[in-house]
């Protein structure tokens, strides 16, 4: 036996890496980022700025700067800290190792984000993943059962969920964080394309912790996350951060960012107005079902058999979305579409008319 499967633990050996695909020079509408810049005159004051920061220095390890800005933002009470993370994938792998006692349990709706259970598999912790029903809501009785069966340190749950889009019965959700002896995270890396809030959940719960991230509201590039809870929890978790887990041009940047934070909002909103036409457009495309969506992406289902024939199609022709059939046996002839700039949008709109009538011909 070689060294290195004598050494890596059999449940690493048997991972493959996430897939990142290459998307040089394609129309990207695969991993649910902002497609749009900022105004020129603004990454000019950015830049402006980057170049004094000290890179010869360590981060300001504390970061409190920038947690006052994204708690005044994001409207959290001083009843509340907040921890920081390397984007909120960090935050999950700190969730994890603080639970990773021998025997400790994950457990997330299925399908849901796959860095739930990669993580449960990084930090050697069980995972238990139960499906949704067929139209993506919790399936209560079975979420209370596993509940019930496993007692998981850490519950995730994303609303909206990803790659679904769709938001839960608010009610399926407090009877799931009343259930749990566990630590509940309500995942809201969508926050900033649905109404939906729940830092209230705070409030009622003190084993509930609400994550977000600025990935999806324009700055999938800086890696920024964070926790939002009690201090008791977060001073815990504070431990296992690494000191300078954030550094100093993200700090940087992010604090830009939240001062010209209406730029960002602007383009959300208009992804908003947009997600809406592009649902309405996709309607009309023969055989075609349209899943609602609170979140910057649509989820569709092709005709049986079609969604590998027509995420190729679009590829063919530039345009790189995600393919989800082969994964969860839920997300069957299930694609995953971004919501891109009007023109993006509509370029996508008119590929997939092309392809799904040239596969009805044949
Ligand atoms: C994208 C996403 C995240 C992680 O985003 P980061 O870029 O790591 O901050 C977390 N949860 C869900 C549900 C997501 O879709």
């Amino acid at each position: 036996m070689s060294r290195v499967k004598k050494l890596i633990r059999q449940e690493i050996l048997d991972l493959t890496a996430y897939p990142v695909p290459s998307a040089e020079g394609m129309l990207k509408l695969d991993a649910m980022e902002n497609p749009y810049m900022w105004p020129a005159v603004a990454r000019e004051a950015w830049a402006d700025l980057l170049k004094d920061v000290p890179i010869n220095r360590y981060p300001d390890a504390g970061a409190q700067q920038l947690k006052d800005a994204l708690k005044a933002e994001m409207g959290v009470n001083d009843n509340y800290d907040i921890l920081l993370g390397n984007g909120s994938d960090e935050i999950i792998q700190m969730l994890a190792m603080a639970v990773a006692k021998p025997g400790a349990t994950i457990l997330a709706p299925e399908p849901g984000f796959v860095m739930y259970k990669m993580i449960a598999t990084f930090c050697g912790l069980n995972y238990v993943g139960v499906p949704l029903t067929d139209e993506f809501e919790l399936d209560e009785a079975a979420m209370l059962e596993a509940i019930n069966e496993h007692e998981p340190e850490l519950i995730f749950l994303a609303q909206p969920n990803n790659p679904t889009g769709n938001l839960w019965d608010e009610n399926i959700v407090t009877n799931v964080i009343e259930a749990s002896q566990g630590l509940v995270i309500l995942d809201e890396a969508y926050t900033a394309f649905t109404d939906a809030d729940h830092l209230f959940l705070l409030e009622k719960y003190d084993h509930v912790l609400v994550m977000r991230t600025l990935s999806k509201v324009g700055l999938a590039g800086l890696r920024l996350g964070l926790l939002i809870g009690s201090k008791q929890w977060l001073s815990e978790l504070e431990k296992i951060r690494m000191p300078y887990n954030i550094n100093s041009l993200t700090q940087a940047s992010a604090l830009f960012a939240l001062e010209h934070f209406d730029m960002l909002i602007m383009q959300t909103e208009q992804l908003r107005i947009d997600r809406v036409v592009l649902m309405k457009d996709l309607c009309t495309i023969q055989g075609l079902q349209v899943f609602p969506s609170e979140a910057n992406f649509v989820l569709v289902r092709t005709p049986d058999g079609m969604a590998r024939h027509w995420f190729e199609g679009l590829k063919e022709k530039g345009i790189l979305i995600k393919c989800l059939d082969g994964g969860h046996l839920l997300l069957k002839n299930c694609l995953r579409i971004t919501v891109g700039t009007t023109e993006q949008n509509d370029k996508l709109y008119q590929a997939l008319k092309v392809i799904s009538d040239s596969g009805s011909i044949q």
